[in-house]
């Protein structure tokens, strides 16, 4: 049995990230994580062939990039071997009828693509591009401060000064809007509309969905304004350097160490036993880097001491599901709608914001979606040293998808366990990216299909697949997330505390509620 000041259940980034900071202020650290492998969501691996470097989940890593753990820390994640590779022609969506739009990070690029469709819209775009430094100001301010009624409070407070009234409720009213009714407000080109819309489905924001505006708006701004990061040589460059921090102020990194339950005495937290029998004991902290239903439904057998809570926690809604296929190519798709596409980091395909929430609605539902929206990303474009020279490798994610299957919305196949359904549905993917990009299948070297049951076989947080550990959903964001009265990674046993994507902030490569818990225990 070791002593800690803390001890980490799982070792993904938002855990990792705020060990590194309460390690470099002294605490004697452990980390215990389940898995073979650190990083959770965050891992590149050589799925497909040797030499080819395939990102697990996250592959966008912006978040990370902009975050204020990166601002404090940049010159220490160097050092341990942080490195991006920066995007200019970060997203765009092809359309059926051949045509396309992407958003570069030279505005005059995307304002004469988007003149190609709207006078009107390109107009609009040069105008919400040139009020965004204004209105990111209050919008990161309020993502990247503890979610409490005295935050909110100073975020509104700065808001009134700044912007009036009038401003404030404008800002407000974005964040309460649906990606529809922002998109329909401001832009009239369905193709310009489309193309934003799908960062809503990055996360659980059909368009119809109150509160998935920010989403669009902030992701089609920050790129226009910021571009896009994605990791040299895979995103695991963060957690490399996280990890890097952590052992080298001290910490201790165990693998194939999976919690099988936190200790309690007396209503403290006082350590871990691991599923080997082992047991550790951290002086001050336990922090659970986990999904809200294990925390109170495996790892604290006798619940936490409030029923509530305890409740809380078990209804906590997942989103729908993802599936990932990750291809070794001989060369890029061969984009019908124009060579462009070939340099993009993300290609969308998905035709209208109609599709959308049909594929959505379909989803919930628990049918195969017969058109499912996909996110096909393209890193060898930008950063040729994850494949051997001249290959690629594609990353696609489809959304959304159930994560039981009750039906098929093209009637094709019959409902089935995940295990016998994810090539078969595979095939219904690349279909669709033929269609697109005719000859992709000559093209395809290797092949790794995981299942949204795979994604979560991989990763315990990624509950049935729900790449975002927790629908975002109002009713479970803000003051809400994961629960009311614990959006402060507090929970009733003194000591324990929860970080990770099923709290606030939520989901992304920001490690944003790691640093401010970290901020909260150990100072600034
Ligand atoms: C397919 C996919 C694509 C994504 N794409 C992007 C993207 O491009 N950009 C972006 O910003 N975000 C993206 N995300 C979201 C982002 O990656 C996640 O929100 C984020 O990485 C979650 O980090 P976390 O700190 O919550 O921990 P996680 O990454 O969920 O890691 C938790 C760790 O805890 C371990 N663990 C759990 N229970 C136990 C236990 N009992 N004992 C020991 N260990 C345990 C797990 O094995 C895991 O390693 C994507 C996610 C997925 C799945």
């Amino acid at each position: 049995m070791s002593q800690f000041d803390a001890i980490f259940v799982g070792a993904g980034h938002n855990s990792l990230a705020c060990a590194a900071h309460l390690a470099l202020k002294g605490w004697k650290i452990g980390i215990f994580e389940g898995s073979a492998t650190i990083g959770g969501a965050v891992q590149t691996r050589e799925f497909t062939l040797p030499g080819f470097r395939h990102d697990f989940g996250a592959m966008n890593l912006s978040l990370f990039a902009g975050s204020a753990f990166h601002r404090k820390y940049a010159n220490e994640l160097k050092a341990q071997g942080l490195e991006f590779a920066p995007v200019v022609d970060c997203f765009a969506s092809a359309f059926p009828d051949g045509r396309w739009f992407g958003v570069s990070n030279d505005l005059e690029k995307t304002a004469a693509r988007i003149a190609a469709f709207s006078a009107a819209d390109a107009q609009t775009w040069r105008r919400l591009v040139a009020a965004f430094p204004a209105e990111a100001e209050h919008l990161f301010r309020l993502l990247g401060s503890p979610m409490s009624a005295r935050a909110l409070a100073g975020t509104a407070w700065n808001l009134w000064r700044k912007k009036g009234i009038a401003g404030a409720l404008d800002t407000g009213r974005l964040l309460l809007s649906s990606p529809r009714a922002w998109l329909e407000e401001n832009f009239e080109s369905p193709h310009i509309r489309a193309t934003l819309a799908t960062w809503g489905m990055h996360l659980d924001f059909a368009p119809d969905i109150a509160g998935g505006a920010v989403f669009p708006y902030l992701e089609s701004m920050a790129n226009q304004s910021f571009g896009m990061v994605l990791g040299k040589g895979g995103a695991d460059t963060i957690i490399k350097a996280l990890s890097g921090m952590v052992t080298s102020a001290g910490g201790k990194i165990v693998t194939d160490a999976e919690v099988a339950e936190i200790t309690v005495s007396a209503g403290r937290a006082t350590g871990v036993r691991l599923a080997s029998g082992e047991t550790h004991s951290a002086t001050k902290a336990v922090i659970a880097g986990v999904a809200p239903k294990a925390l109170t439904g495996r790892l604290l057998p006798n619940g936490s001491g409030d029923t509530g809570f305890d409740t809380a926690m078990q209804k906590f809604r997942h989103a729908p599901s993802t599936m990932m296929i990750h291809l070794a190519l001989d060369d890029l798709p061969d984009w019908r709608a124009g060579a462009e596409l070939r340099q993009f980091a993300y290609v969308h395909l998905s035709p209208s914001l109609d599709a959308m929430s049909r594929t959505y609605q379909q989803a919930i539902a628990g049918m195969l979606p017969d058109e499912p929206v996909l996110v096909v990303g393209q890193p060898t474009a930008i950063d040729p040293s994850r494949a051997p020279q001249g290959k690629h490798v594609l990353w696609v994610q489809v959304r959304m998808l159930p994560a039981e299957i009750l039906g098929d919305a093209a009637g094709k196949i019959a409902p089935a366990h995940w295990d016998k359904v994810k090539e078969v549905y595979a095939d219904r993917v690349l279909d669709i990216i033929e269609t697109y990009a005719p000859g992709l299948r000559k093209k395809i070297l290797g092949q790794a299909v995981f299942s949204p049951i795979d994604l979560e076989r991989q990763n315990p947080n990624l509950v049935g697949g729900d790449q975002v550990c927790g629908s975002h959903h109002l009713a479970q964001n803000f003051l809400f997330r994961p629960a009311r009265g614990y959006a402060g990674w507090n929970t009733p046993v003194a000591n324990l505390h929860l970080t990770g994507a099923a709290t606030w902030p939520g989901a992304g490569t920001g490690a944003a509620s790691g640093f401010m818990l970290a901020q909260q225990l150990g100072g600034r």
